[in-house]
């Protein structure tokens, strides 16, 4: 997934060839893959308690949303268990996605986008919910969870039966013209690809390992010779309705989130460093609001300070227990 509305960290490269900017993926002419493992997060030393302890570590974050209503707020870090890596997590490499004005701007960024998300796109589809997914939605059934906040576009707490849910950062299913807004599903966009590009997916069939992100991004040398699909209704540019680095989170969007917040006396965030303001502000929210506010992530996150209590937990070993003490 981008970063999106985070002045600080958002690249402007806006003079640069594609070259320039990945120049790990652009440093040969022939079609080549480069593969590198899925970063692994280890978490700090003495940050991560023993197995057996995690329902003694939760016990404060218990403590703190027993009988209350409670709005969650996800982000990658619920999905790494799924084999969608986060970038964000200790140790991972350092990663320059694509921006929303590269990609509206550029042809040839267009074309990169779409040649890596044309094999990216298959694993978000063919990934499946975990033990912390699952968790949160029983918790929703239950009644201590009203509503979800997720910065993830993997579609996976929707899989796993979260209803009241707000995809704030889009997701990966659907492709949108920018010109006419018509929606195209992912699957149906495929087909015009593979129309398109007849045997290009083939030429990559063999590696088992193809390096994936969050946002359906792929590592590729060169994708010079990929064909884009454009609006089969009006031939406008079409985009993943994704949120990009240097995009904006729809207003509507963000505030149906925000009532997710409102209407909820506690606030629990799950799997997301809050490095972005998009996921940062709806903490803000709460802690104004005088609601306590509890993270459960593996590493610290930009909330802490806001935060009632921390526990550093991955999601998948932490949330099932949470899910059983609050009585779901
Ligand atoms: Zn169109």
């Amino acid at each position: 997934m981008g970063e999106p509305e985070d002045p600080v960290r958002l690249p402007r490269h806006g003079h640069h060839s594609v070259a320039e900017l990945f120049p790990q993926t652009h440093a040969r002419t022939a079609p080549r893959l480069v593969i590198k493992p899925a970063p692994v997060a280890p978490p700090a030393a003495g940050q991560v308690p023993d197995p057996d302890d995690v329902g003694a570590a939760l016990a404060p974050v218990v403590e703190v949303l027993a009988g209350r209503r409670v709005a969650a707020l996800t982000g990658a870090g619920m999905s790494t268990d799924s084999g969608i890596p986060d970038y964000r997590s200790p140790g991972s490499p350092p990663r320059h996605p694509m921006t929303h004005q590269q990609f509206v701007s550029s042809p040839a960024f267009r074309r990169h986008y779409w040649a890596r998300n044309h094999l990216g796109w298959r694993h978000l589809l063919a990934a499946r919910p975990n033990a912390g997914h699952a968790a949160l939605a029983s918790m929703e059934h239950a009644g201590v969870v009203t509503g979800l906040v997720t910065q993830n576009i993997d579609l996976l707490h929707l899989r796993a039966g979260s209803r009241r849910l707000v995809h704030l950062h889009g997701r990966y299913d659907r492709v949108v013209c920018l010109s006419c807004a018509t929606v195209v599903p992912r699957a149906e966009h495929d087909a015009a690809l593979v129309a398109l590009n007849p045997h290009w997916r083939e030429r990559f069939q063999h590696v088992a390992d193809l390096e994936i992100a969050p946002d359906a991004d792929v590592i590729l040398d060169s994708t010079a010779d990929f064909r884009v699909a454009d609006c089969p209704r009006c031939g406008g540019i079409l985009k993943p309705d994704v949120v990009f680095f240097g995009d904006n989170t729809p207003r509507a969007r963000v505030e149906e989130a925000y009532s997710i917040v409102d209407d909820a006396e506690a606030l629990l965030v799950a799997g997301s460093s809050l490095a972005v303001m998009s996921g940062l502000r709806f903490v803000r929210r709460a802690h104004k609001a005088g609601k306590p506010v509890a993270v459960v992530n593996r590493g610290p996150t930009r909330g802490d300070d806001l935060a009632t209590v921390r526990v550093h937990v991955g999601t998948s070993e932490a949330l099932p227990v949470l899910a059983r003490e609050l009585g779901a």
